[in-house]
């Protein structure tokens, strides 16, 4: 039997508990694992003096495959984030964020079956930011009075967004693919081209050229704000949504709300080479080192990088315990189970049991 050589990032925060357990679920599924651990974050910043050591990303490129926990960012100062530098580093230009409601899970929703697929490497995420009052700044603002003839407050901070043609098909054609793929019928491009013109007007142009080559798929698009409200509203009408970096970040919190929250949504980062697998939620910094948060999101990120190396009834067989677990609601985190007595509710390494103990 091979062994699957996979990149291991534990992460900070919540981000160890959650991997040491997703590693034992893993474990148990069937395939094995040669892991390949490694830190990134604060915890390398201390020991190597960089948050993204080089052997991090040589170590990914070489395996092509990586698991990795949350890692925190430190906010307005301190280093930017490692998730961004990941992402832009290796290409990763697509997330990929699937939201399904499994019966069980505490949400009002019910059979929700979303995808949401965000770019992932530019729009304001590409991290090229003027601070208040520098240099730069005054001579940014100088140059946007002299070409457009508009003021800018000389006491602004300013960060740019920026959406290219090129990277606007890309994650359009991947949405597409990922739709005829995956059995969907329809993909909705997200965006506010009717403020933004020319930066979310080229995605959303780009994204309606690119659909024509795929007409076996609906296209539609919707504003991001209506599509928020909608989402809420009638989540059933939507199937692949397709939207630039913030959006695609924002809903997809959103998504994870409809579907029993952050402690569910598995996600990955992709190029057409490597795939990084990661739950969406961050590193819960309140809860680390407790054993309480749920590994859920995580385990069900394994499910996807099992799709990934193909082993497809090892993924599935590992969803069904999942789903298992759920809907039979016993062993359960504190998110999953609200207004449980403690008594009731089940810890970090008891849920990657009765999963085990599922398979
Ligand atoms: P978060 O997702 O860490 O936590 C928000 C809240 O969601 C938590 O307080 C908790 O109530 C709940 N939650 C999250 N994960 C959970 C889990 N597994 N089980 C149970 N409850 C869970 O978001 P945040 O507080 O905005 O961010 C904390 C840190 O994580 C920040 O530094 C942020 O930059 C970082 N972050 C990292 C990633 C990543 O590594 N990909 C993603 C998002 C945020």
């Amino acid at each position: 039997m091979t062994a699957y050589n996979v990149t291991l990032i534990p992460g900070d925060g919540v981000g160890p508990e959650v991997t040491q357990a997703t590693r034992r679920v893993l474990e148990a599924v069937g395939p094995s694992f040669n892991w390949e651990v490694v830190d990134i974050g604060g915890k390398a910043l201390e020991r190597y003096g960089t948050p993204l050591p080089d052997e991090v990303l040589k170590s990914i490129q070489k395996n092509k495959v990586a698991l990795k926990g949350p890692v925190t960012t430190p906010v307005g100062s301190g280093f930017r984030s490692v998730n961004v530098a990941l992402r832009q580093n290796l290409g990763l230009y697509a997330c990929l964020r699937p939201c399904k409601t499994y019966p069980g899970v505490p949400s009002p929703y019910k059979d929700i079956d979303l995808v949401i697929i965000r770019e992932n490497l530019e729009d304001l995420y590409c991290g090229i930011e003027f601070k208040v009052e520098a240099d730069d700044t005054s001579r940014l603002i100088q140059l946007v009075k002299d070409t457009k003839g508009e003021k800018i407050r000389d006491d602004s901070a300013i960060s740019l967004k920026v959406i290219s043609r090129e990277r606007s098909a890309k994650i359009a054609r991947f949405a597409f693919e990922y739709a005829l793929r995956n059995q969907r019928k329809k993909v909705t491009a997200v965006h506010k081209a009717n403020i933004l013109k020319f930066s979310d007007g080229l995605f959303l142009d780009t994204a309606r050229k690119i659909a024509k080559d795929y007409p076996e798929i609906e296209f539609e698009d919707r504003i991001v704000d209506n599509l928020a409200m909608q989402l809420v509203k009638k989540p059933e009408e939507y199937d692949v949504l397709v939207a630039p970096n913030l959006y695609g970040d924002i809903l997809s919190d959103l998504g994870a709300g409809l579907v029993g929250g952050l402690g569910v949504t598995p996600g990955a980062n992709l190029s057409d080479e490597i795939a990084i697998f990661e739950p969406v939620h961050g590193s819960a910094p309140k809860y680390a080192r407790q054993n309480k948060a749920n590994p859920i999101a995580m385990i069900l990120s394994g499910t996807m990088m099992l799709h990934h190396l193909g082993e497809k009834e090892d993924a599935s067989r590992l969803e069904k315990a999942v789903a298992g677990v759920i809907s039979e609601g016993k062993t359960l985190t504190y998110d999953m189970k609200p207004g449980a007595p403690s008594s009731q509710i089940a810890t970090t390494s008891e849920v990657a049991d009765a999963i085990i103990e599922k398979l």
